[in-house]
């Protein structure tokens, strides 16, 4: 700073050297000087400021292991700043409406801390163009949503199945992301009897990747997903986007609005130890044999329980036999059980995402030990083993759900055309697929 401005004033003087008012010129060098010197001052103080700032701020990088749900990595973060539970329980707070935690190991995770230790900032990036930043302000902790700007791509692949060849093997010979091809067999598994399949059936499939810097993949999703063959008929799969982008409804369907995906079931805990199974039993209390209408699962007072699939509180509440307890309905009208909780984080009427932490371990009620009583209702109101249900079935979209599919099939068919009307391309040498492509927006 102080050589840029040597420089300025010296060429300053030496330019003003050649004009004849030397006086003139000598005083309005000064007066120039005296503003820059000011200047210089004032950002000298900004910087003083702003390295004090920085070296009170002390920045925790926490990285995502195998297996770790949210609970584990705030629990590990509670450890490192003072006041955890209540700092990092505020910022939980403010964005727990807005973000869905969906942990991958390797995903990092910052906090930083002030020179007491107290959390100030929190930030977490799912991928490189989406950033979660919850900050501490004047009255508690604010979330913001950053998102870096994408460039979408639509991809329209078609092709044959050859002699011994299958749909996931050629989509992979292409070069689809592994997850993408799987949806794509997925979702078309549902109505299309694979083995019955023969050389000569035709596919089509719409893929939209997202580029950040134009290079750099951070996503895809499969549109459209199309088989036609002799002996297996002709089905097509739609990607329906629901209004809240949380809802387990968003996923392919048919044009009539039949799912194509079910929801498999989260478990009610991050580790699990079955102490007592469904079925008959001696009970542990009254000596007398009992049908024990649930799974016991084993787990310290305080572990997180967690809702095993999207639903609606329907009871929260106490009573001598099962203690705190919680039920959830869902969408097939079954209902997942939760009893001798510690204590209750969830109200009748709320609901509930799939994981979703709702209580923790305890033992009221007639209990021996902390454990989670874990038990499901079928649609008709019969106790049924937990561990014999593993899906609950997504049903047919009906109402304004399936008005908004039927416009986004017309919509993805307006799609489909505009994509196919970019020039065809071989998509590689070793299959006859051949694919479009064009940018979605720029
Ligand atoms: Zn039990």
């Amino acid at each position: 700073m102080r050589f840029l401005l040597h420089i300025a004033l010296s060429l300053f003087f030496v330019l003003s050297l050649i004009g004849c008012n030397e006086e003139e010129v000598i005083q309005n060098l000064k007066a120039e000087g005296n503003i820059l010197q000011g200047q210089v001052d004032s950002l000298k103080r900004e910087i003083g400021k702003m390295e004090s700032m920085v070296r009170n701020v002390r920045v925790i990088r926490d990285t995502v292991r195998a297996g770790e749900g949210p609970f584990h990595l705030f629990t590990r973060l509670k450890a490192q700043v003072s006041h955890g539970e209540e700092d990092l329980g505020r910022v939980y707070a403010a964005m727990q409406d807005s973000v869905e935690f969906k942990l991958r190991v390797g995903e990092i995770f910052y906090v930083s801390v002030d020179s007491s230790n107290r959390v100030q900032r929190f930030r977490y990036a799912p991928n490189p163009i989406t950033v979660h930043l919850v900050s501490k302000t004047d009255t508690g902790f604010a979330y913001q949503l950053i998102e870096k700007p994408v460039v979408k791509k639509q991809s329209f692949y078609e092709g044959t199945l050859e002699e011994n060849s299958t749909l996931n093997g050629i989509l992979f010979k292409v070069g689809i992301p592994g997850r993408m091809v799987g949806i794509v067999s997925g979702v078309l598994q549902c109505k299309v009897a694979f083995p019955l399949a023969r050389p000569g059936d035709r596919f089509r499939v719409l893929l939209e990747d997202s580029y950040y810097q134009d290079s750099i993949w951070v996503g895809g999703k499969v549109i459209y997903a199309e088989f036609d063959g002799r002996n297996v008929g002709h089905h097509e799969a739609f990607r329906y986007e629901d209004e809240d982008p949380k809802s387990s409804y968003n996923a392919h369907y048919t044009e009539a609005g039949d799912a194509l995906v079910f929801d498999g079931l989260r478990y009610p805990l991050e580790h699990l130890r079955i102490t007592s199974s469904f079925g008959s039993r001696i009970h542990p209390i009254t000596g007398q044999r009992k049908v024990h209408y649930g799974v016991d699962y084993g787990a310290p007072t305080g572990t997180v329980v967690h809702a095993v699939a999207e639903g609606n509180v329907t009871v929260s509440g106490y009573d001598d036999l099962s203690g705190n307890k919680i039920a959830i309905k869902h969408r097939d009208n079954s209902v997942s059980w939760y009893m001798h909780l510690q204590s209750r984080g969830v109200a009748v009427g709320a609901k509930v995402s799939p994981g979703q932490a709702i209580g923790r371990v305890g033992s009221t009620g007639r209990s021996t030990g902390p454990h989670l009583h874990f038990g499901f209702k079928d649609a008709n109101g019969a106790w049924i083993n937990p561990l014999s249900k593993t899906m609950i079935a997504t049903p047919k979209l009906e109402g304004a759900r399936l008005a908004r599919l039927k416009k986004q099939v017309s919509e993805i068919r307006k799609q489909i055309e505009l994509t196919q009307a970019a020039p065809a391309v071989r998509a590689n040498d070793t299959t006859d697929v051949m694919v479009h492509m064009r940018v979605v927006n720029d």
